[in-house]
């Protein structure tokens, strides 16, 4: 049977300029790679009636469910820190909104489905190594509890496609709060259209920030709220050691649903200079540098909100200046309190104290070139009073047991500690042989991966390998888009 899905075709509708209507291209023999059913349930849908025929060609994008008319949508954005006025989905659509069960409105969206009007000169296609890639890394930042886009299915096209090598094409089917970007705004400001940037800006207030429409001023009031989603998801990143790899300003959410699973990776090694990715020459978006380039961002849609601040500019420039000093007392608490968690540490402990004390720890890790992961959970294990497993991953034991003791005074709680450290994250090495084994027809590694990383916190005997560093002949690692 059909699956029944009703997709609203709303954003299209209200912001014409923001988007032009289209249609996958076809997709010459789909199979269904992956189906997330947790997440078809949540979204109402039936997973069954997706496995189907007609199902697979609907999350391939060739079978439009009535009423839902799926688009490109348009956006501009800094590209590591260069502005290119017309970026847009390049090999992407939005096919619609759905409802899901607990009544908040869900894109469901496409990546990977053929040439669009933005496609500049590319394929508009996607390899299903990256696809895969998305889906796995996504759902476990879910599972860590951190805001994200979902993955609900990756169809294979049946499709070869060129880019190094010759490799199976995929669809991504990709679930988000809403797709509106930084870039999005940044578009409409650039069209000279106040108009139009004023039922941007509401609609991201109705659907991501509805407190602002109370506001005295509501789209500063919105600004505000970027800020603070970002100064939060950031620091969550942060704490686990998440490196997106291309935070510009098109992969910046309004949301604050982390968005564009490309070019990123787990840290594993303390290291703030770290990047893997093999087009950040420059580092610009190394481990480090995530916070500022995440206000570096704000900063660019603070610019495209101007109009809307005040009629005066030098006014409008004022408010924008003092709104985005919101981000670092925002981002350092938000840090301080996801440290505090990690180390085990009362809610009441002074910010201060808290950043203080993680950042001898991690200045120790760094040193020592301590796998973070690995160490802090290792380190519930010290709150227990078995300071032994933590201790063996670091060479300068002296300098241990000094931060260890001054921890320790503060009382640390190592089931708290448990709840915010997990065992399993995607490393590196894990994804990649996942994905090797699926591009050759074996998903048993990626499902198998899947359900591990489903429950991070959720120590189970039998998984050591997927707790463990990489092992010592995997070299160096690097990412592509
Ligand atoms: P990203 O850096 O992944 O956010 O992508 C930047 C822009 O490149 C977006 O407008 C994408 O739609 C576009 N893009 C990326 N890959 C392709 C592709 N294979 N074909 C067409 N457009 C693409
Ligand atoms: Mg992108
Ligand atoms: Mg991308």
């Amino acid at each position: 049977p059909a699956p029944a899905v009703t997709l609203s075709d709303r954003f299209a509708r209200e912001l014409p300029e923001m988007s032009l209507p289209w249609q996958a291209e076809d997709a010459p023999d789909p199979q269904l790679v992956v189906l997330n059913e947790a997440l078809a349930a949540d979204l109402g849908l039936d997973a069954e009636s997706l496995r189907s025929e007609a199902g697979v060609r609907l999350l391939v994008g060739n079978a439009v469910p009535d009423g839902a008319a799926p688009v490109a949508q348009a956006y501009a954005g800094h590209q590591f820190g260069g502005y290119a006025p017309r970026l847009g989905d390049g090999r992407a659509l939005l096919l619609g909104e759905l409802v899901d069960t607990e009544g908040g409105i869900r894109d469901l969206h496409l990546k990977g489905s053929g040439r669009t009007p933005f496609s500049r000169g590319a394929d508009g296609r996607a390899a299903l190594g990256p696809m895969l890639r998305e889906y796995v890394i996504s759902e476990a930042m879910h599972a860590l509890g951190i805001p994200t886009t979902r993955s609900l299915a990756v169809v294979a096209t049946g499709r070869a496609i060129r880019r190094e090598t010759v490799l199976p094409g995929a669809v991504l089917a990709r679930v988000a709060s809403s797709h509106l970007r930084v870039g999005s705004f940044q578009y409409a400001r650039a069209t000279g259209d106040v108009d139009l940037l004023r039922r941007l800006a509401d609609t991201a207030i109705a659907r991501h920030h509805p407190a602002a429409a109370d506001a005295d001023h509501p789209h500063l009031a919105l600004f505000e709220a970027v800020v603070a989603a970002q100064a939060s998801l950031v620091a969550q990143w942060m704490c686990v050691g998440f490196i997106h790899g291309v935070m510009n300003t098109d992969n910046m959410t309004i949301s604050g649903e982390t968005i564009d699973y490309g070019p990123c990776a787990f840290m594993d090694a303390f290291d703030p200079g770290t990047v893997y990715s093999s087009i950040d020459e420059g580092g610009r978006y190394a481990y480090g540098n995530q916070p500022l380039a995440a206000e570096w961002n704000l900063a660019r849609f603070a610019e495209a909100l101007l109009p809307l601040f005040s009629d005066d500019q030098e006014q409008a420039v004022a408010l924008a200046v003092e709104a985005l000093g919101g981000f670092r007392p925002r981002y350092d608490a938000a840090w301080a309190a996801g440290m505090r968690a990690k180390l085990g540490l009362p809610d009441g402990l002074d910010d201060a104290v808290t950043s203080a004390l993680a950042d001898d720890l991690l200045t120790l890790l760094q040193a020592n070139g301590v796998d973070v992961t690995t160490f802090f959970r290792s380190l519930g294990e010290a709150a227990r009073g078995d300071a032994e497993p933590a201790r063996r991953l670091v060479l300068d034991l002296a300098a241990f047991d000094a931060w260890t003791q001054r921890w320790l005074t503060l009382g640390p709680d190592a089931e708290v500690m448990d709840r915010s450290n997990p065992v399993y994250i995607p490393r590196n090495h894990l994804v990649e042989e996942a994905l090797a084994a699926a591009t050759t027809g074996d998903l048993a590694p990626f499902d198998r991966l899947l359900e591990v990383l489903a429950r991070p916190f959720d120590e189970r005997p039998g998984l050591e390998r997927y707790a463990a560093p990489a092992p010592g002949d995997f070299g160096p690692y690097r990412t592509f888009c």
